[in-house]
């Protein structure tokens, strides 16, 4: 027989070799304000409390002392320096190909722009109907823009895009394949280097969004040969609401790409100020204007985190979080009508666990109340989001054991 739910998670923090790092993080008990079971970092990580100290020494002694200087000294190699920092730590990339800046939204629609135009005589964007809002707003936007059609795949809500679906639609009309990684509803998590092979065997370009899987799942986008990649800091990078996104963009295709927001920051000599825009050589020419450094601080903190725990690590233990998830979910929800919609399958889900249930919207609003803080997303889907190395096994217990007590209070 099992032991209870919360006998369960203690034992399980107790093995975790990750558990040290959540005291790194700031704690959100205190009083008045009792967070007992956090289960949104997939949509806002927890600020590390380092994050402090570094912003104090910035305004101090970066911004307050060197001022204009700061600009020349550091500040502007800052967008590729962490983007480098985080090729390393989470993406499988070497130097040279990763750029912080912008929204994720501006650089998905710069880069899926620039990808589109690289492939001047195919005329279709293909993308699936249950990836992200933005997403898909945008291939809708560059597709009337360019005259291209978008080649819609119905995708399930408890799953995303598969290889089977993709190589049913590609063809030598593809321009460019836009895929999420792992999916915002329901977790699934895509096959990216299967995408990424039959997405060149037809020629085509693949533009993948990172959002819901960097930080931790490991990416290996070199191996993979992954031609553009964009993704979130906010998230399981712990940048801060708003922190700016990052661009990964394959060497090889840096001097084909052309992206439409010509600012004076992507130009060879930007200090030339010269009359006409030429192209930076390398990632550079995908930035526009001035880098938000004060936004791209906090998330070097978390990144260096995850390189010192190793990505791999951290995906052991998001594994052994959705794995625990969906085993309380099926013992204390289930009896309610609670539906597992994310992947059974570990190979097949990301870090987060989507559970379904017609009441979850108010029952989700009563949570909050109680510092229990999962998410909703219409129409039915509760999200247990699982920041590997956050979230303990107990919020789990705890969060869940809410969940099943508002279930049954009706
Ligand atoms: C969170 C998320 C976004 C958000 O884009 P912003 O420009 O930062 O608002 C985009 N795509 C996916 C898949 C996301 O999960």
């Amino acid at each position: 027989m099992h032991e209870p739910p919360l006998e369960r998670a203690r034992l399980l923090d107790a093995a975790d070799p990750l558990a040290a790092h959540r005291a790194l993080f700031v704690s959100a008990d205190l009083a008045g304000a009792a967070v007992v079971s956090y289960l949104d970092g997939n949509s806002l990580g927890r600020p590390l409390k380092s994050v402090a100290p570094a912003l104090a020494s910035f305004v101090e002694t970066g911004w307050g002392e060197r001022l204009i200087r700061g600009w020349d000294e550091e500040w502007i190699q800052l967008p590729t320096v962490i983007g480098d920092e985080l090729a390393a730590a989470a993406l499988g990339a070497a130097p040279g190909q990763t750029l912080i800046g912008d929204s994720t939204t501006v650089l998905l629609y710069k880069l899926i722009r620039a990808a589109v135009a690289a492939r001047p005589e195919r005329t279709e964007i293909v993308a699936d109907t249950d990836n992200f809002p933005t997403d898909r707003y945008l291939v809708e936007g560059i597709a009337d823009e360019r005259g291209l059609s978008v080649r819609w795949v119905t995708t399930s809500p408890d799953a995303g895009l598969t290889a089977e679906q993709l190589a049913g639609v590609l063809s030598e009309r593809t321009a460019v394949v836009l895929v999420s990684h792992v999916a915002y509803r329901s977790g699934f998590l895509a096959d990216l280097p299967e995408l990424t092979r039959l997405s060149h065997e037809a020629g085509a370009l693949i533009v993948a969004d990172l959002c819901h899987s960097v930080g931790s799942v490991p990416l290996e986008l070199d191996a993979w040969g992954v031609d553009i990649a964009v993704g979130c800091t906010y998230k399981y990078l712990n940048g801060g609401p708003g922190s700016p996104a990052f661009v990964y963009v394959r060497h090889a295709l840096h001097d084909e790409l052309s992206q439409p927001i010509q600012g004076w920051l992507g130009h060879a000599e930007p200090f030339a100020m010269g009359p006409s825009y030429e192209p930076a050589h390398g990632v550079r020419r995908f930035q526009s204007g001035t880098p938000p450094v004060v936004g791209m601080l906090a998330m070097r903190e978390m990144i260096a985190l995850i390189g010192h725990a190793g990505i791999r690590a951290v995906r052991t233990k998001s594994v052994a979080l959705t794995e625990f998830t969906i085993e309380l979910a099926d013992e204390l929800l289930a009896p309610y009508g609670v539906v597992v919609t994310s992947p059974r399958q570990a190979a097949w889900r990301g870090s987060h666990v989507t559970l379904d249930h017609p009441e979850f919207k108010g029952v989700v609003a009563e949570l909050w109340r109680g510092g229990v803080i999962p998410d909703f997303r219409a129409p039915f889907g509760l999200r247990v989001g699982l920041s590997p190395l956050s979230t303990s096994f107990d919020e789990v217990a705890v969060g869940l054991g809410a969940v099943r007590d508002a279930l049954a209070r009706g």
